[in-house]
């Protein structure tokens, strides 16, 4: 169970979050949208614990995390940039987060085995980077960010450098691997398309504020703000 309370962060005046609050229960995919510079990805950093906010509270399974350091907070993410590192195959690359943490190489034998299966990344373990498709890299993005059984799992537009055909495919995929693992997401998106497939529920954020959260039917059919009701009737 993740939870946020008035938190509100700002770069010099401009203020990215303003008083915002959430909850969201245990297994539940989130999708996170709203217009460019609204704050979703400064939301997100501030829940992984890589940006600390002005004031408020992160509460994950009910105890504050603020002065928790981002590699104990049980967080994964995943960002649209493929950020991983070159030099390593794929192995080494899933692994990254387990050998920091000291796990012996008979456990991070077989996490990484586990986890090229629930990625469908089995045979390709050997490869470096340059040698895979964008969305087998994002793959591999996904089972590195997984390899430590995190309790949450924060996507910032995993899927935006991806064609539109292997999109759609991943986010079957990622819809899958969500429910199989059991584990909370919060997927920043900026297509709403890809929300209402894949999102249990939507939070949606305009100029730091949360404007709503609900069902995909509760946003499309009971907008409760006229922001949101604009918003969704524009859909790009
Ligand atoms: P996009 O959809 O374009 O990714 P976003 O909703 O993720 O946008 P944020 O990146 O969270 O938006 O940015 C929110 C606001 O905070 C923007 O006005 C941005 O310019 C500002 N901002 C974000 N990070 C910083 C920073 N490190 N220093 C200064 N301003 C920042
Ligand atoms: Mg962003």
């Amino acid at each position: 169970h993740i939870e946020i309370r008035n938190v509100s962060k700002s770069f010099g005046n401009h203020k990215a979050v303003s008083n915002v609050s959430f909850s969201i229960n245990r297994g539940k995919l989130v999708g996170l949208l709203g217009p460019s510079g609204g704050g979703k990805s400064t939301l997100l950093r501030i829940l992984a614990g890589l940006e600390s906010p002005d004031s408020g509270e992160i509460l994950i399974n009910g105890k504050i995390v603020n002065d928790v350091a981002p590699q104990h907070r049980g967080i994964g993410f995943v960002f649209q940039n493929y950020a991983l590192f070159k030099h390593m195959n794929v192995f080494d690359n899933i692994a990254f987060g387990l050998t920091i943490r000291k796990t012996s190489k008979a456990e991070i034998k077989e996490r990484v085995n586990e986890l090229l299966d629930l990625t469908g990344l089995r045979g390709f373990e050997h490869r470096y980077p340059h040698q895979l498709s964008g969305g087998q890299r994002q793959r591999v993005a996904f089972a590195r960010a997984l390899a430590p059984r995190p309790e949450l799992l924060l996507l910032d537009e995993p899927f935006a450098a991806i064609d539109a055909k292997v999109r759609k495919e991943l986010r079957t995929w990622l819809k899958q691997l969500i429910s199989t693992l059991g584990i909370t997401s919060i997927f920043v998106t900026h297509d709403q398309e890809e929300a209402v497939e894949v999102a249990d529920e939507m939070l949606i954020v305009q100029q730091g504020k949360l404007e709503q959260q609900g069902t995909p039917v509760s946003i499309y059919t009971d907008p409760q703000t006229a922001f949101v009701a604009g918003f969704i009737g524009h859909s790009s």
